[in-house]
């Protein structure tokens, strides 16, 4: 175990875009001395000019460089860095990555390689959280490799099903069979998928709901007995499986239900001696739960449960990796209020196709209860090589409806120009009946999306 040190004397954030710069706020608040990294696409980019020093690790392609291991090693050797924050995607969930810091005296601020490469094997996952009291969708035990198991268990569980990756992610590597007879082909794509997105063709199969939301549930533990949970965020609006709007709490979990699945999951990973953030994602149908995933990093949607709790996310992380217990325990955590977080993406609002180029006008919205975490500015040249996130935009209000009323104005305000943002989709969003209503399930900003097509077609 990690003695607990003063923090530590300088972290290198292994990140791009808001969430370096997110991380390099917390940095600066606690004192801790910061190094970014960079590719050469990346020169010009915010992270690097707020940081204290920056290294370039590489060509703008992120293997190249946001997941070159061995540069980023050397950037530590070279800076004197004795931590790295990895954000979230790229190397954020690498338990190879967590390994080699630490053999390097480099502390890796998050869980243990151990925890990441568990819950990084869905399978493995799923059977940990089972064992841990966790309820789990209804599914095969362990992985399928032929088409007579895939058909015997669908058959148990019921048509229809979901045959998913092992080493899945971003919704890649997902099919659905309704009947028997569609079985042989979802399984066949499913594999292929998932060997050619992850080089690992293993899957399993779940029962298919139809109609359930996405609710996960926030944790912080600290390896040492310690942990939290801190309520849960509602993700249900997605887009190919990829979350866009998301809120806390969630408008159909009341007191009791959080308290109960936040104990759970609390105890779970206290007796897991998990030590960090984490993010435990369910399914919700019928009053009930199912584990599908845990993330074990910090997730884009943070924000939300920072805005509903008044807790620093990023600062516990850091505090907990230098070995300290938590800050907090269960009766610290109040919930306060209502927060959405909508994810702003250099795309068509539309078609959705990616939208990069320089931004000739940017001016973000403020005022009371409006964050925007985002790493752009006026002039800013949005590089065509990676994730199209440019910003969140993040409201709160004492109750949803303020929350909501404030968002339309924060929306109204936002002028991002020389590019297309996602921001009129949620000039959409935030006006409709069903949103404020808080009725909406994972299906329901797909079937949106594709009735605004039809009438696109008809009338254009
Ligand atoms: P990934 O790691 O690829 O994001 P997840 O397991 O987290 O995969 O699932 C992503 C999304 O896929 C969920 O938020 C939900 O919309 C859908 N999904 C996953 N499992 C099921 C299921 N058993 N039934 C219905 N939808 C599912």
């Amino acid at each position: 175990m990690i003695e607990a040190s003063p923090l530590f004397g300088k972290i290198l954030i292994a990140n791009r875009g808001e969430i370096a710069l997110r991380v390099l706020r917390a940095c600066k608040e606690l004192g801790i001395a910061t190094v970014a990294i960079h590719s050469t696409a990346d020169e010009d980019a915010m992270h690097v000019r707020l940081a204290d020093e920056s290294v370039c690790v590489g060509p703008p392609q992120a293997r190249d460089s946001y997941l070159n291991i061995p540069q980023i090693l050397a950037a530590c050797e070279i800076t004197g860095a004795d931590a790295v924050h990895p954000g979230y995607g790229f190397l954020s969930e690498n338990a190879r990555f967590a390994e080699i810091l630490e053999a390097h005296n480099v502390a890796f601020i998050g869980p243990s390689a151990e925890h990441i490469r568990i819950m990084g094997d869905k399978i493995e996952a799923k059977r940990t959280a089972e064992k841990l009291g966790i309820p789990v969708v209804p599914g095969s035990d362990g992985g399928v490799s032929n088409e007579i198991t895939a058909r015997k268990v669908a058959a148990e569980i019921g048509y229809p099903v979901l045959i998913k990756a092992a080493a899945g992610g971003g919704g890649r590597g997902m099919k659905v069979a309704r009947t028997p007879d569609e079985m042989p082909e979802a399984l066949a794509t499913a594999r292929a998928e998932a060997r050619s997105s992850f080089g690992d063709d293993a899957v399993y199969i779940e029962k298919y709901l139809g109609n359930p939301r996405h609710i996960e549930v926030q944790v912080m533990g600290d390896g040492q007995g310690g942990s939290v949970h801190l309520g849960e965020r509602d993700c249900s609006l997605q887009r190919r499986h990829q979350k866009v709007w998301e809120e806390a709490p969630s408008p159909i979990i009341d007191g009791e239900a959080r308290a109960r699945i936040g104990g759970i999951v609390a105890d779970a990973i206290a007796t897991l001696g998990y030590s960090g953030a984490g993010t435990v994602e369910f399914l919700y149908e019928n009053g009930e739960f199912y584990f599908i995933e845990m993330n074990t990093r910090l997730q884009v949607e943070h924000p939300v449960t920072e805005a509903i709790t008044g807790i620093d996310l990023v600062i516990e992380q850091i505090r907990v990796a230098a070995g300290h217990k938590l800050s907090i325990t269960q009766q610290d955590v109040a919930f306060d209020g209502h927060a959405i977080e909508c994810r702003i993406n250099a795309e068509d609002p539309r078609t959705f196709a990616a939208s990069p180029g320089r931004i000739s006008n940017y001016h973000p919205p403020g005022g009371l209860g409006v964050r925007v975490d985002s790493a752009v500015y006026q002039g800013y040249r949005i590089p065509p090589y990676y994730d199209s996130l440019i910003g969140k935009l993040i409201v709160h209000g004492r109750s949803r409806q303020e929350c909501m009323m404030r968002l339309r104005r924060a929306l109204d305000e936002f002028v991002i120009d020389g590019i297309k943002t996602t921001i009129p989709l949620f000039r959409d969003l935030v006006i409709d009946e069903d949103i404020a209503a808080g009725q909406y399930d994972i299906h329901w900003l797909e079937k949106r999306l594709s009735a605004d097509a039809a009438s696109d077609d008809r009338t254009g």
